[in-house]
């Protein structure tokens, strides 16, 4: 096979010294390059297409963004962490005894900052130990002094806000007509709750991710605009917010492609981030979100309060069907492997949907909850997870047109100014929590599960 050339191509707010089209003679060689620029600049980047190392893909798209404001200490963890000074010689002995050694097998010998290594570290130390066993000699081999610095309590922050308005409404699935009065309901949310919830966000200098059908960038372009000018991030919802479980994946990939067209003219950029509508998914979804370049998705609920590379869609289970004998159904679920998308988990129980909007003949969800029974509950779950983590994401799901209700915007502020209370408490966008997961500097968990 011949070798790669990779290109790297530099989207950039900042001088850089590489353009679309610079060329490296390998694609290890792009990201070093990359790598070490950023890192004496102080600055963040992000690899669009970072699956070069584990698919072969031979583009490399880096994006090299705003300063990153991390400690010292957990930059210089992760400036090693991806050179892989700390983990080669770490791994040489075991290496040199058994050279079969895979990177999935590296993951289970091997932790960085007590973590499992990801995927892609693991792959990048196998590739390493060859010429690292070439140049040293094992029984001389010194591991490196490394102390691992001290975690520090962080907490990101944040609310997503499905801006559904009229699509969840007229999304019926079998084209049958909506209630024109649910469809107000809908107006109501894109106008008031957009405008009231806008307020409560600068009230307390919080930037959001805004998940919107684009079906609501179409129909509501005013209220978009304000929506981007003041700074928050918008992500993908699908069209009118109709059920991706319903969708062949052709038609998924149909509504994705028409979806980042209208999103981009919106915004200027690719989309980050996605959330299925009514948290409903497919099995082929991760796959086709990988393929559109997606960092991160905001449907899946294997955790709800770490950040994690959520399971490809490769993982099987047979469904029981107690017509056919017990041992055609009896099978455990197959190995979980991680994506390329990072995970924000979605969370039921952090969701203002289903207590606190009225569905008339749905019963249960009537609705009319008080708003200090679910402000304990969201508290609850803070406070739990505040005691039991140092480092931790708290996403929460609301919508324009239940939490732009009065009772509700007041149940956001306490709990807003519950949460200002702790130490570490930063509110960011889930495409800043995606981020600084997937550059090593948060560290979330791992999800195992299957054999
Ligand atoms: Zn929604």
């Amino acid at each position: 096979m011949e070798p790669t050339t990779p290109t790297l191509s530099v989207h950039t707010m900042t001088a850089s010294p590489y353009t679309i089209g610079t060329t490296f003679p390998t694609i290890q060689d792009a990201r070093d390059a990359v790598l070490r620029y950023t890192v004496d600049q102080k600055l963040s980047y992000r690899i669009v297409k970072s699956d070069a190392t584990r698919r072969k893909k031979k583009l490399v798209i880096v994006s090299v963004y705003r300063p990153h404001t991390c400690p010292p200490e957990t930059h210089e963890n992760w400036k090693m962490a991806s050179s892989m000074q700390y983990v080669v010689p770490r791994l040489a002995r075991s290496f040199h005894a058994n050279p079969t050694l895979k990177a999935a097998d590296i993951q289970e010998l091997e932790l960085l900052g007590g973590r499992r290594l990801k995927y892609h570290q693991a792959w990048r130390a196998r590739k390493q130990l060859e010429t690292f066993l070439q140049n040293n000699n094992i029984e001389d081999t010194i591991l490196p002094d490394v102390e691992e610095p001290p975690q520090r309590k962080r907490v990101l922050v944040g609310y997503g806000i499905d801006v559904d308005a009229v699509s969840n409404w007229i999304n019926t699935g079998d084209g049958s007509p909506p209630n024109p009065i649910n469809v107000s309901r809908g107006v109501y949310g894109a106008t008031v709750g957009v405008d009231r919830l806008l307020k409560l966000l600068e009230k307390y200098n919080i930037k959001a991710t805004w998940f919107t059908p684009t079906h609501t960038i179409e129909s509501f372009p005013k209220q978009m605009v304000k929506i981007r000018d003041a700074g928050h991030e918008i992500g993908l919802h699908g069209y009118t917010h109709e059920h991706v479980s319903d969708l062949s994946d052709e038609q998924q990939r149909s509504v994705l492609k028409r979806s980042m067209e209208i999103f981009t003219k919106l915004t200027g950029q690719i989309p980050m981030g996605y959330t299925a509508p009514g948290w409903k998914t497919s099995k082929g979804l991760i796959r086709i979100l990988e393929e559109h370049g997606i960092i991160y998705d905001h449907s899946f609920m294997h955790h709800d309060f770490q950040p994690y590379y959520v399971p490809d869609s490769n993982s099987q289970w047979v469904e029981t069907n107690t017509a056919n004998a017990p041992e055609s159904w009896m099978a455990p679920m197959t190995r979980l492997r991680p994506s390329t998308i990072v995970e924000i988990p979605a969370n039921w129980h952090l969701d203002d949907w289903p207590p606190l909007q009225p569905n008339p003949g749905t019963a249960a969800q009537q609705g009319f909850v008080d708003t200090q029974v679910v402000e304990r509950l969201w508290k609850e779950q803070f406070d739990y997870a505040y005691r039991e983590y140092t480092t931790f994401i708290f996403p929460m799901t609301i919508h324009p047109e239940v939490s732009g209700k009065p009772h509700v915007l007041l149940m956001h502020e306490r709990i807003i100014e519950h949460i200002n209370q702790h130490e570490g408490v930063e509110w960011v966008p889930f495409g800043d929590m995606a981020k600084e997961f997937r550059e090593g500097r948060f560290p979330g968990v791992t999800i195992e599960g299957g054999v």
